[in-house]
């Protein structure tokens, strides 16, 4: 899909240097699939501060945003679920916390929806060891847990599901971004367009829904905006820029133009 081409681009001859390069690398590299290359005039980037942060992204000679990315890195939260069969203690919608003691707790909602499932969230040390050692030290974790509250017998009834490896995966790197202490202004650098032509999005950019849904939602709805808006402005340049080039002779008033009737 061909969108636009370099020449398309409204920018300074010395503007035309390495970063353009690069950033065409990007936009390359983005647009490669089983269609061909992309190629547009604007893009949005909306990966995770770890892959900002990372190496996998050949980025335009922008330190300030990857440097802000590494600003705000993602803490470890992961899920698991474990199914339920046959009969059980668990009543359906209830939210217990496995041990208010332990750093490595797992938060339950039981049987959301009435569904024979638990949904265990665990942050922190939990989720390292299901990221470091393996998905099933951290189910082995939750049936403790859930045994040592509701009696041992639920081992029977309990059994594995689906684990999320949100740290483990290189395209998601962690779960939401936590600005180290003092570094929230980092959010405001990396909401900031390159070059009016290269926008970031993503939770980690928002101002205070940061580390949601409706944030990263919002913060992709104001990306588009900017986008759009640079590319209307570019083309209004270029509008300007022809009419300057219209001999002063042939340019008239519009009143002065005859309409069809006059003819
Ligand atoms: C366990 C857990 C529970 C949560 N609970 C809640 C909750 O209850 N409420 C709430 O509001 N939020 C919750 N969140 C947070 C919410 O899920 C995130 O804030 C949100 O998904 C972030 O969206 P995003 O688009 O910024 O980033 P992401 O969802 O990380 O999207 C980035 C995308 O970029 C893709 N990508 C990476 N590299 C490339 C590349 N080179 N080329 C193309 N694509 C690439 C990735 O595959 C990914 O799909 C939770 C998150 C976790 C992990």
């Amino acid at each position: 899909m061909e969108i636009g081409t370099l020449d398309d681009l409204d920018l300074p001859t010395s503007r035309r240097g390495d970063s353009l390069r690069h950033f065409w690398s990007l936009i390359a590299a983005i647009g490669e699939n089983p269609l061909g290359t992309v190629r547009a005039k604007a893009a949005i980037v909306t990966v995770s501060t770890s892959v900002l942060a990372g190496a996998s992204i050949q980025m335009p000679a922008a330190p300030a945003w990857r440097h802000a990315a590494a600003l705000l890195p993602p803490g470890k939260n992961e899920k698991m679920f474990l199914e339920v069969t046959g009969d059980s203690p668990f009543d359906p919608e209830t939210q217990v916390l496995g041990n208010p003691r332990d750093v490595r707790t797992g938060a339950y909602y039981i049987r959301p929806f009435g569904w024979p499932v638990i949904e265990c969230f665990v942050g922190r040390e939990c989720a390292r060891v299901m990221v470091q050692d393996s998905p099933e030290a951290g189910f082995v974790h939750a049936l403790e847990e859930l045994a040592a509250l509701f009696g041992s017998d639920v081992r029977r009834v309990l059994g594995p599901l689906i684990a999320s490896g949100w740290s483990r995966n290189p395209n998601v790197g962690g779960a939401y971004s936590c600005a180290l202490p003092r570094n929230g202004i980092a959010r405001e650098v990396l909401a900031r367009p390159f070059e009016n032509r290269l926008f970031f999005a993503g939770e980690a950019t928002h101002g205070f829904d940061f580390s949601t849904a409706h944030g990263a939602h919002d913060s992709g709805v104001r990306a588009a905006e900017e986008a759009i808006g640079s590319i209307a402005a570019a083309r209004l340049r270029h509008a300007r820029a022809f009419i300057c080039l219209v001999p002063a002779a042939r340019i008239c008033k519009i009143e002065d133009i005859p309409t069809d009737h006059e003819e």
